[in-house]
C-alpha cells in the first residue's frame, strides 16, 4: 500500500498542508447547462488560478465502481484504506452526533417504531416523530441500566437515536433487530458468531427494559436496533505521518471522522465558510502542519438535485479561496470525498477531481478546476488513499525509498 510505505518514509519536518474538501463535488453533465457540469458552469477564477499553477488529477475514493459513504470517502482522503479500516454504521451515527467513542465501545443505531397490539411493526419510523419527541424519549431511556456495562443513549434526528455500550463482553457479531418490513415483529437480538453470546444478553436486556418504558407511548412505542459496530481506535496521522493535524468542519459527522484520525478540532466562528477560513488560519498559527477543511453544501445541493444551488455553493467556496491562500499553507489541495451528481440525487462511483497547488508540480497543463480537465491532468487517476502520499511529497515530507 502506497500509504503504508508513506508512513515509513514520512519526515518530521516540511511544508504545511491544507486539504479542503468540497463534499460530493464531482458531478455529471447537466442538460440545462448544455452538458456542462456544475464545476464547469460555475465561475471559479480563484480555483482556476490554483489549477493553472498546480496540477490536477482525479481519484476514486474507494475503488472503481464503488459508491462511497462520506465516512469511507474521508478516511481515504486522510490516507486510510477504507476497506481495511471499516467504521460501522452504528459508530458513524455516534460520531455523527459528536459522541466520543472509546476503543471497544459497541454502538448501534436506534429507530423508534410503532408497534400494533399484537406486537407487529406498523411503522418502522414511528411516523418520523419530531427530534424534540425523540430527545424526550431518549431522556427516559437514559434510565435504563444493564449490569456489567455502561449504556449511553443519545438522540440523532427525528425517529433516529443511537446507543453505545461500554464494558466487557461486547461483540459486533449481532443481527439487526429490524426485520426491514412492516407487519412483522421486531426480531430478538441474535448472534452471527459464537463470540457474541454475552453481547446478546447485554443488548437483549437493554431492549427489554427500553420496550418496558416505551410500551404505553404513542406513536413511538417500540425500538429497532441496526448496524452494530465495535469501535476500534485507528492509528493516528501523528503516528503514521508525523503530522500535527487539525480539522475545521461544521457538521459533527466530519468532525468525528477527523477525530478518529487524530485531528484536533478548531471551532469555526461564525459557523460558515468565513469562520472556517479563520479557524484554518488559527490552526496554522497554533503550529498545526495539516489542516482539513470541510465544505458541506456542495453535497446537500447534489442530493437535492439542485444544480443551480450546487453552482452557487461552488462559487461560494471559490470566493473563500483567496483568504485561504493568504493563510500561508505551502501545499493546498482541493477535492471531494465522492461525487454527488445532481441528476442522480445520490452519492456515486464517479471519480472526483483533485487539485494540488504547491511544491514542484507539472504546472501549466490545465486552465480550470473541472472534472474534464482533471481527467487529463498531470497527476493522472489514483485511489483516494494515495492522495496523502502525494500531499506529503509536495510538502517535502517524504524521504527517498531505498538507496
Ligand atoms: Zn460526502
Amino acid at each position: 500500500m502506497a500509504s503504508d510505505l508513506a508512513s515509513q518514509l514520512a519526515l518530521k519536518n516540511g511544508g504545511k498542508i491544507l486539504l479542503a474538501v468540497m463534499d460530493g463535488v464531482g458531478d455529471l453533465p447537466i442538460p440545462e447547462f448544455g452538458g456542462l457540469t456544475p464545476l464547469e458552469k460555475a465561475k471559479t477564477p480563484n480555483m482556476d488560478s490554483l489549477a493553472a499553477g498546480g496540477a490536477l488529477g482525479q481519484q476514486f475514493p474507494v475503488g472503481r465502481g464503488i459508491t462511497p459513504g462520506s465516512g469511507p470517502g474521508h478516511l481515504a482522503l486522510f490516507g486510510y484504506d477504507p476497506v481495511k479500516y471499516l467504521v460501522g454504521r452504528g459508530a458513524l451515527a455516534a460520531l455523527g452526533i459528536g459522541f466520543q467513542l472509546k476503543h471497544g465501545d459497541l454502538a448501534a443505531r436506534i429507530n423508534f417504531c410503532t408497534l400494533g397490539e399484537d406486537g407487529v411493526i406498523l411503522d418502522r419510523r414511528a411516523g418520523r416523530i419530531s427530534t424534540d419527541l425523540c430527545t424526550e424519549l431518549v431522556e427516559e431511556l437514559k434510565a435504563v441500566s444493564v449490569p456489567g456495562v455502561e449504556v449511553f443513549v443519545e438522540p440523532v434526528k427525528e425517529h433516529r437515536a443511537c446507543v453505545v455500550f461500554r464494558g466487557a463482553g461486547l461483540s459486533e457479531h449481532l443481527h439487526d433487530t429490524d426485520p426491514g418490513l412492516v407487519g412483522e415483529k421486531p426480531l430478538p437480538v441474535t448472534a452471527t458468531d459464537s463470540d457474541a453470546r454475552s453481547a446478546v444478553k447485554i443488548v437483549g436486556e437493554f431492549i427489554d427494559r427500553s420496550m418496558g418504558i416505551l410500551k404505553d407511548k404513542s406513536p413511538a412505542n417500540g425500538l429497532l436496533l441496526r448496524g452494530f459496530a465495535l469501535h476500534e481506535d485507528l492509528p493516528t496521522m501523528q503516528s503514521r505521518y508525523k503530522l500535527n493535524p487539525a480539522a475545521v468542519a461544521l457538521y459533527p459527522m466530519y468532525r468525528g471522522v477527523a477525530s478518529l484520525a487524530g485531528m484536533e478540532q478548531f471551532q469555526s466562528d461564525p459557523a460558515d465558510l468565513t469562520g472556517e477560513v479563520r479557524a484554518a488560519n488559527a490552526a496554522l498559527k497554533a503550529g498545526k502542519d495539516f489542516v482539513f477543511l470541510h465544505h458541506k453544501y456542495t453535497d446537500s445541493s447534489g442530493e437535492d438535485g439542485d444544480h443551480e444551488r450546487k453552482v452557487r455553493e461552488i462559487e461560494k467556496f471559490d470566493a473563500a479561496v483567496p483568504e485561504l491562500v493568504k493563510c500561508g499553507f505551502d501545499v493546498i489541495c482541493i477535492t471531494g470525498d465522492h461525487s454527488t451528481p445532481c441528476p442522480m440525487k445520490l452519492h456515486s462511483w464517479h471519480p472526483v477531481p483533485v487539485l494540488i497547488h504547491g511544491g514542484p508540480q507539472r504546472t501549466g497543463w490545465n486552465k480550470r478546476f473541472t472534472e474534464r480537465e482533471a481527467a487529463s491532468g498531470a497527476l493522472g487517476t489514483f485511489k483516494g488513499s494515495e492522495l496523502m502520499p502525494l500531499l506529503l511529497a509536495a510538502a517535502g515530507r517524504l524521504a527517498k525509498f531505498g538507496a
